[in-house]
């Protein structure tokens, strides 16, 4: 008998459940990735995202080989290549880990259809999440659409079963000896480098691996400094969840057996990726709009001028700027931040959340759907147990609050440098500005006020509501 495994998200040899499931029922494993033609013609040709994950497949293509076993890549539509390359290698059935995006579960099931026109299995393990689809229910046999109970009966089921590491490793050598392929070059999948490599995020296995090592001497302090964007408080660990080159269980059991207050606090902002996790598997429209049905028909005026200026980082707003150009910089925005500038998108400058949630998706390098639109739809107050509308961050305050330096405004808007603590976070207010500096010139003018942005977005919510 001969499996085959499908490596997608899940780019690690260790603690992957489709693997070590495969393994388990056959001494012949092939392996394959697939850089999928179909995701990768809407990207830029310079996209960070796609040289991270090409350098996650060419150190787990190692790791496979290391164990006596080879990574196939390939490069096309996996609904063609897959039920083909199982026919060729003659498997009984193809493994792979359960993906619950809509796209994803559209081509699962086309794969799915063919291999059984051939007479093979298609088999999907749950692998990126410690709970899914309706494995966290109400007593009504209801989705959560509220999050603190959905966490607390999340924590009640919670064994150490849900957390143990599948043991793939003492497994390997059941992997399928091949003849080493080379492997698609990114010019070759028809990308360009980026700056990836400049900006200290190391992908891979390895990179996950340092990560987690790092946070775990700091962890206890997440609850203390994990708002605080100047401060090296949060675990950076969210590319590597998106990949896979962690793995949740190892996550969550750090965390777990850890304990104390950091730790615990952590734990929680995992289970919010999987409280949006089941959501987007329960309520797939959300993808598209708003979880609240009376927010469908909100009209937001969309200013073209407002927006180009919000994503290039020049509001006029220091706080928003600087992560809005943390964000075009590097691929990474950090939570407290991605808040703000939500908030500020929407409910200062009126525009669609949805414009927002496409520019995130562009730039984050750990873009995921379900995150990044459950994040979208609470700060606009669109979502599941959302930010209510009226509740409006005022980016001021949130500056003076969360930068009290403006330590992280410095770092990323450099032209603001010379200005005291109190003007960096608004100079329009400010008594005295340095000499030579120009408001309006050296820096914008703020784009809006934000006062009466404020009135403006609460009429255009109360109509709605
Ligand atoms: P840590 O603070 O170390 O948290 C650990 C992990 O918990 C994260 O890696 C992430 O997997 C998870 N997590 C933390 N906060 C959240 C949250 N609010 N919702 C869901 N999961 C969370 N996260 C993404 O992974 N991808 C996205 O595309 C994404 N888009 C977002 C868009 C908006 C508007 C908002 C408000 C939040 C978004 N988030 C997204 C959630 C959060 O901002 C990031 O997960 C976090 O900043 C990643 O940094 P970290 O790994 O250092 O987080």
């Amino acid at each position: 008998i001969r499996h085959l495994v499908w490596f997608r998200r899940d780019l690690r040899d260790f603690d992957q459940a489709a693997l070590f499931h495969a393994l388990g029922e056959s001494a012949s494993v092939y392996t394959v990735f697939v850089f999928d033609t179909t995701i990768l013609a809407g990207l830029p040709r310079a996209d960070r995202r796609v040289e991270f994950i090409w350098h996650c497949v060419a150190e787990l293509k190692r790791a496979l080989r290391a164990s006596g076993g080879e990574l196939l890549v390939r490069h096309g539509d996996p609904v063609e290549l897959i039920p083909r390359l199982a026919q060729e290698l003659g498997i009984t059935a193809v493994y792979c880990n359960r993906d619950y995006e809509p796209l994803a579960l559209r081509r699962d099931a086309l794969v799915a259809d063919r291999l059984a026109g051939l007479g093979i299995d298609f088999r999907q393990y749950k692998d990126q999440v410690i709970f899914e689809r309706d494995d966290i229910l109400t007593a009504a046999h209801h989705p959560y659409t509220v999050f603190t109970p959905y966490k607390n009966t999340w924590l009640k089921r919670l064994g150490q079963a849900d957390l143990d590491s599948y043991p793939v490793r003492e497994r390997l050598a059941r992997l399928a000896p091949c003849p080493d392929e080379p492997m698609p070059s990114l010019a070759a999948l028809g990308f360009e480098a980026t700056d990836l490599g400049a900006l200290n995020v190391v992908p891979g296995m390895d990179g996950g691996m340092a990560l987690l090592e790092a946070f775990g001497q700091r962890i206890d302090r997440y609850k203390t400094l994990r708002d605080f964007p100047a401060k090296k408080g949060v675990s950076y660990l969210s590319v590597h969840l998106r990949f896979g080159t962690v793995s949740i269980r190892e996550l969550a059991r750090f965390a777990w057996n850890h304990g104390g207050e950091g730790a615990m606090c952590w734990l929680n902002e995992l289970i919010w990726r999987e409280f949006y996790q089941q959501l987007l598997w329960h309520f797939p429209q959300v993808a598209s709009e708003s979880f609240k049905p009376a927010y469908r028909d909100l009209v937001f005026p969309n200013d073209e001028e407002w927006f180009a200026a919000w994503c290039e980082g020049r509001t006029g707003y220091p706080l928003v700027d600087a992560a809005m150009r943390q964000l075009n910089g590097s691929g990474y925005m950090h939570n407290r931040l991605r808040m703000v500038t939500a908030s500020f998108l929407v409910k200062d400058l009126l525009i669609d959340w949805r414009w927002g949630e496409h520019y995130f998706a562009e730039k984050l390098l750990d873009y995921d759907l379900a995150s990044n639109n459950g994040g979208w739809q609470w700060a606009a107050s669109t979502g599941c147990d959302a930010q209510p509308y009226f509740r409006i961050f005022n980016p001021v305050t949130q500056s003076e609050k969360f930068d009290p330096e403006g330590r992280f405004i410095r770092r990323y808007v450099p032209e603001l440098a010379a200005l005291d603590n109190k003007a960096i976070h608004a100079p329009w207010l400010a008594n005295s500005l340095p000499v030579g500096f120009r408001l309006g010139r050296d820096y914008p003018a703020p784009l809006v006020d934000h006062a009466a942005q404020r009135e403006a977005a609460l009429a255009l919510y109360q109509r709605a509501s």
